[in-house]
């Protein structure tokens, strides 16, 4: 039923091919294809996409910490 929506709105950015679709783990900023999560987490009604278990647990431990970073870089976080 969405489709047609899709085909409306959808995939116009010119993201990796293969119809993928990606979503940034909040912890390390690495891009999560959203088909294939190793985790996922819903915070406060959003969800969120991890590329390891150990990421989502660190996001739940303290999801404000890695929210309120966002839009900051930050490396060297990643221990996995
Ligand atoms: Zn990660």
């Amino acid at each position: 039923m969405a489709n047609f929506l899709r085909r409306l709105f959808g995939s116009g950015k010119g993201e990796s091919k293969g119809g993928g679709k990606t979503a940034k783990d909040p912890v390390c900023g690495m891009d999560v294809d959203v088909n294939k999560p190793a985790a996922t987490s819903v915070h406060q009604g959003q969800t969120y996409y991890f590329c390891a278990v150990g990421c989502k647990k660190a996001f739940d431990e303290n999801p404000d910490k890695y929210l309120s970073a966002e839009g900051e870089a930050k490396g060297g976080m990643h221990s996995h």
